[in-house]
């Protein structure tokens, strides 16, 4: 096996001590925000639409479901508070892609996929166009990312993409200066947000538009009769809504059967405390692009607005029992494995401390991106499976949703990603035994130059994956 750029140029461990030394346990978005509170529901309540779910996908479903019909009465109901769970906490990468990019799209729904790709840039300037008409403070920049080949055998990967454009080491260098970069491609499509101030944002425009919203509300149960309205039980009251939108992403879904598409897999983040004007200098950065390499366990690392680097991904981790708890975000040596990587990344940084770290879970299911169910007779919808990427596909999603919830026939709803559920996670033990094995085999993979072993190719084969 052969070494990757992070153990031949690994820092010193005194380094990344001194980088950890007064590291808080928290999400620097979350800490950034004064974010809005909203009562608990406390009353039986009746709307035309309920939507479960605080995060981007439950706001934007509520958002559009008052602007497609502005007298609709909805009520969206957050189990915690708002933006809570990933959407609060992830990179702020909005991607056009609703297919987890290219090659995953096209290899999958290769007849509809020029058809995906203008709504995926229609659904950007849809977000863009909304963060302009209501004057949203979410740090919004259509930046682009860059893709960036770390190992001589990702360069051919660069050079046989077709989207965006390709810059060689010298070009790259260029742009951000790395030793580690050897070739990047520019893609276009993608603009950075703070997702914590676009959570704010969006509820404040939510409510602008007349949605009622409660926080501290779980939704524990739904049931409906063969006509009539659905009824959603709560703690302290319960909801009668001719039609429900379910946005709950990694939790257990109120429709039971959708369950077994997806499992939670912890991403971790480290952010760095605001670069200097001659830290930022020697980096260079100047268009300020979202960056991403193109290894298996990649990372994503982006400036904020204040000029700190947030650097995240590369162990994707599940455990046995597709569980959410709040101890599964603490990893110490996940955490330290990302300070290694960001140091050998820029040693133009050494000496930075990182202020906070955190970690969340992400929805994965084996295709990578939303899969849409309807149940209890056309009045209960579902969308999940994002797979870290949900920040602009949620608002997508929410459009589906409402597509489905009116019976419309709609470009949207006749796509056969949008027809088709991926395929489902086996129980456990077979769950635990299939992720571990293949997470092994992609860092082995990483190890032998690309090169993907017979468990990889057979899962490639029948269209499976694992990926954060
Ligand atoms: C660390 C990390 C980094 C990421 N980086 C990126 C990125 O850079 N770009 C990108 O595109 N994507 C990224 N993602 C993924 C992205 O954040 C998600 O795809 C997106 O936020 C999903 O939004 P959501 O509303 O569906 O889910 P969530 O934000 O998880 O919201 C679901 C909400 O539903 C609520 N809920 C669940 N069950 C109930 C119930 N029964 N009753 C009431 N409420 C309930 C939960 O409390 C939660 O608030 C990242 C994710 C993580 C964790």
């Amino acid at each position: 096996m052969a070494d990757t750029i992070w153990e031949r140029l690994a820092p010193p461990a005194a380094a990344v001590d001194h980088a950890l030394r007064d590291t808080r346990d928290a999400c620097f978005w979350i800490d950034d925000v004064a974010a809005p509170r909203f009562d608990a529901l406390d009353a039986d309540h009746a709307c035309d639409l309920a939507v479960v779910g605080g995060g981007f996908t439950g706001l934007w479903t509520a958002i559009r479901a008052t602007q497609r019909n502005p007298g609709r009465k909805v009520l969206l109901l957050e189990g915690r508070r708002l933006g809570w769970a990933a959407s609060g906490r992830n990179g702020g990468f909005c991607a056009s892609s609703l297919t987890h990019g290219e090659e995953n799209g096209r290899s999958r729904w290769p007849h509809e996929y020029d058809a995906l790709e203008r709504m995926g840039e229609e659904n950007l300037d849809g977000i863009e166009r909304t963060v302009r008409d209501f004057d949203m403070s979410v740090d919004w920049e259509r930046t682009g990312e860059l893709a960036l080949a770390i190992e001589d055998h990702q360069v051919a990967w660069l050079e046989e993409m077709t989207e965006g454009r390709f810059l060689d080491r010298a070009q790259v260098q260029a742009e951000v200066a790395s030793p580690t970069y050897l070739a990047g491609r520019w893609l276009d499509d993608n603009a950075l947000l703070h997702p914590a101030r676009m959570v704010a944002e969006l509820a404040r425009v939510a409510t602008d538009l007349g949605v009622e919203i409660v926080e501290d509300t779980p939704v524990t149960g739904l049931d409906s009769g063969s006509s009539g309205p659905v009824i959603l039980e709560t703690p302290r009251g319960r909801v009668r809504a001719d039609r429900v939108a379910l946005g709950t992403n990694v939790f257990p879904a109120l429709v039971r059967r959708y369950r077994p598409f997806t499992v939670p897999v912890y991403d971790y983040v480290i952010m760095t405390e605001p670069l200097t004007d001659a830290q930022l200098a020697e980096i260079g950065w100047h268009h300020r692009q979202g960056l991403a390499d193109l290894a298996n366990h990649f990372h994503y690392y982006r400036l904020s607005a204040d000029n700190r680097i947030l650097f995240g991904g590369y162990d994707a981790v599940y455990r046995f029992g597709k569980r959410v708890r709040a101890d599964y975000e603490h990893r110490p040596q996940t955490h330290r494995a990302l300070v290694s990587h960001l140091l050998t990344t820029f040693p133009q940084l050494e000496g930075i401390r990182i202020t906070h770290r955190w970690a969340g879970a992400i929805d994965t299911c084996t295709r990578f991106c939303a899969f849409y169910g309807l149940a209890h007779r056309g009045r209960v919808a579902h969308a999940a499976g994002f797979t870290g990427l949900g920040v602009g596909a949620s608002r997508f999603a929410g459009d589906v949703l409402l597509d489905l919830l009116a019976g419309e026939d709609t470009e949207r709803t006749r796509l056969e990603m949008v027809r088709r559920k991926p395929v489902p996670f086996p129980p456990e033990p077979l769950a635990v035994a299939g992720i571990q094995t293949t997470r092994w085999a992609l860092d082995r993979a990483d190890h032998a130059h690309g090169s993907r072993n017979l468990w990889l190719r057979t899962l490639d084969r029948f269209g499976l994956g694992f990926d954060s």
